[in-house]
């Protein structure tokens, strides 16, 4: 990967305007962009239903930057009457390529050490996940890794998934604790994920997951290890401001409804804003749950019910969906992606990268949006950009390319957007710019 640093900024003159005061400083302008992809709010943010494919694509399309902000989105003929480029601007031609928002990954567990590459052998050979566990593998077996590693490991295994993610388009991601499962080290990884963002060029938005699985010294007593959620570990998240979210894997034999609630409720009055992981191998009603909280997304809904989802529109609750998660784990039934836009409910995708489903490619799951959940490829994107930035309430900021926006940008080397899903399991991307900074460079 190509970082570069800052460019210093230049100016251009608009033509009409001599005014010293008036004149706007731009960086950065791409011009000829075959079809430039805004996103922008006219149909909606988050957008839903037939609106999550209304694409409205600019062709020969032009972006500018100044400093870190988007100054000008629109035709490169309309950028040129308006402004006047001074020779020291940087100038990037995109002639036969597709421009979007940058991707917004808005669930993902990349805080962990350790392997578990040898499991897809055994579950090949048609072991059960507990066969797994009883063997040494699973979750628990990432739990005692992440514990045994330093604070610098997990940052240094973080960098390496953030650098992937960037290469892949991805600009902005969440990420969650959630492979402590103490206080020690549920700490230990939330000051990961700060680190991360701050040294990182990617914007990483932190989520406390204490509640992911039960731990082995509470084998048996869940609602023990839910009171120290809920007792030490909130309070110290909330008082360190290591989180903006809290999330629980609320699902059968792991955390029940009512667990579930209590530590929302618990981490609602400490400032943290709710998310759940439901209904991903039973329906437990964690729809109607999450509509009940007011979270702002949950995620898997593979076994939602119909109840469920008409409470979570009211909530206007963004569902997002994992198609990497039941692909890993060969599952034949996909979240009913169809369904849920029917339903009017917004819907984002994210990677949920993690030790039992590892990719740091949003491109691979617009793919598996498209042939596995029937997304169009333009609801994928749609789900990748503008609603997953919804998911995450950075809409204000991120999501869309419109003025006065972050410039978080790819240049891909298609010439439009039905090739993401089409040329797929291969890196599409040819430039990614973060924060007005080209810091991809594949050309
Ligand atoms: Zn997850």
């Amino acid at each position: 990967m190509t970082v570069r640093s800052t460019p210093s900024p230049k100016r251009i003159k608009r033509k009409d305007v001599d005014n010293e005061d008036r004149i706007t400083t731009l960086d950065l302008i791409i011009i000829h962009i075959n079809e430039l992809v805004t996103m922008d709010s006219k149909y909606g943010v988050p957008r839903k239903g037939k609106n999550m494919a209304e694409l409205a694509p600019i062709h020969d399309g032009a972006v500018a930057i100044s400093g870190n902000s988007i100054v000008f989105v629109g035709k490169t003929n309309e950028l040129f009457s308006t402004f006047t480029p001074n020779e020291k601007t940087i100038t990037i031609d995109a002639t036969n390529r597709l421009v979007t928002p940058g991707f917004v990954d808005p669930h993902t567990h990349i805080i962990f050490d350790g392997f578990r590459e040898n499991e897809l052998e055994m579950k090949l050979a048609g072991k059960t996940y507990l066969e797994i566990l009883e063997s040494g593998g699973g979750i628990l077996k990432t739990v005692k890794a992440t514990r045994k590693a330093s604070l610098e490991i997990l940052i240094q295994n973080g960098k390496k998934i953030l650098n992937r993610m960037m290469e892949y388009g991805t600009t902005t991601i969440e990420t969650k604790s959630g492979y402590g499962l103490d206080v020690e080290n549920e700490i230990k990884s939330l000051l990961a994920v700060k680190e991360l963002n701050l040294e990182h060029p990617m914007d990483v938005i932190s989520t406390f997951l204490g509640a992911h699985a039960v731990p082995p010294e509470y084998e048996g007593k869940t609602d023990d290890y839910v009171e120290l959620i809920i007792s030490e570990m909130i309070p110290k998240v909330a008082q360190e401001e290591l989180a903006e979210f809290c999330d629980v894997f609320c699902e059968e034999g792991i955390f029940s409804v009512v667990q579930t609630k209590k530590i929302l409720k618990a981490a609602m009055k400490y400032g943290l804003k709710p998310q759940i992981h439901i209904d991903e191998i039973v329906d437990t009603n964690g729809a109607l749950l999450a509509a009940e909280l007011n979270a702002v997304q949950t995620g898997h809904m593979l076994k939602s019910n119909d109840e469920g989802l008409r409470a979570m529109k009211k909530a206007q609750t963004i569902a997002t969906l994992l198609p990497g998660t039941p692909f890993c784990l060969m599952m034949r039934d996909y979240a009913p992606a169809r369904k849920i836009i029917e339903y009017g409910i917004p819907i984002a995708l994210a990677t949920d990268l993690n030790p039992n489903c590892w990719t740091e490619s949003m491109q691979i799951i617009i793919a598996l949006a498209c042939y596995h959940m029937k997304l169009s490829p333009a609801e994928a994107l749609t789900a990748a950009t503008i609603n997953a930035a919804c998911a995450l309430q950075k809409q204000e900021h991120i999501g869309s390319l419109e003025v006065g926006k972050k410039a978080d940008l790819i240049i891909f080397d298609v010439p439009n957007h039905n090739f993401l899903p089409y040329q797929f399991g291969v890196n599409l991307v040819s430039k990614v710019i973060k924060n007005g900074n080209v810091v991809v460079d594949f050309d």
